[in-house]
């Protein structure tokens, strides 16, 4: 999660960002005209996008809309005009931080750092639950076959058990209000109440836990809901 591309057309301005940022430990690729910045982001694997507003061939405006269409990286959009800025931050143009020029080297460092945490946070929530198996202590619950063993012992779960149990282990250490997982599993219109959850997490105790009045992984909060352990 390093990879940066630069496109601004003042040489200059473009030459500080790439010093600051690979003293900092960026990989810095510079393009110098909205066209050829476009087609670098789109084919390129970058992590974070500087994009300047005013630029040949194409502007700032137009390759942002166009990277949009595409990719979720983000992108920071600078621009020497503070009423540019305040006009496109109105236009909702999909930037993720706006930046008046000049600002100081550190300032877009410290802005570029933020960023790349959240978005590596956003990618590895992305793949945690694009993961088929999920393993926890003793338990593995293969989401595409939906089988669930306990000690590698296969144990029959019905759909809603198995949605709900999924739910909950893929929210490690949340803690859950009965209401919000019963919206969750069953639906807004669904026809029941909230002890169709407690019936539900019963009965996956059941089959789950060596002693259920114990239990190591679905956890009672009382009087609020529920929380799977995983520590
Ligand atoms: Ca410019």
């Amino acid at each position: 999660m390093n990879r940066i591309l630069i496109i601004e057309d003042e040489q200059a301005i473009a030459e500080l960002e790439k010093d600051y940022l690979e003293m900092n430990g960026f990989d810095i690729d510079v393009c110098n005209d909205g066209l050829s910045g476009e087609e670098a982001a789109l084919s390129g694997d970058y992590d974070l996008i500087i994009l300047d507003l005013m630029l040949p061939e194409i502007d700032g405006y137009e390759v942002c809309r166009k990277i949009r269409e595409e990719k979720d990286l983000p992108i920071i959009m600078v621009s020497a005009k503070k009423e540019d800025i305040d006009k496109i931050k109105g236009l909702g143009m999909g930037a993720d931080d706006y930046m008046t020029k000049p600002f100081s080297p550190s300032e877009l460092v410290a802005r570029v750092k933020a960023h790349m945490t959240r978005y590596s946070r956003l990618v590895n929530a992305k793949k945690a639950s694009n993961n088929d198996v999920l393993e926890i202590k003793d338990l593995r619950i293969d989401k595409t076959a939906r089988r669930v063993f306990v000690g590698g012992v296969e144990k029959q779960f019905t759909t809603k058990e198995f949605d709900l149990l999924v739910f909950l282990a893929e929210h490690p250490d949340e803690v859950f209000r009965k209401q919000d997982l019963f919206r969750e599993i069953w639906g807004m219109e669904s026809v029941g109440d909230i002890t169709t959850v407690t019936v539900h997490i019963k009965k996956i105790r059941e089959k789950m836990e060596d002693d259920p009045s114990t239990p190591r992984y679905i956890e009672t909060i009382w009087g609020v809901g529920y929380r799977f352990k995983v520590s």
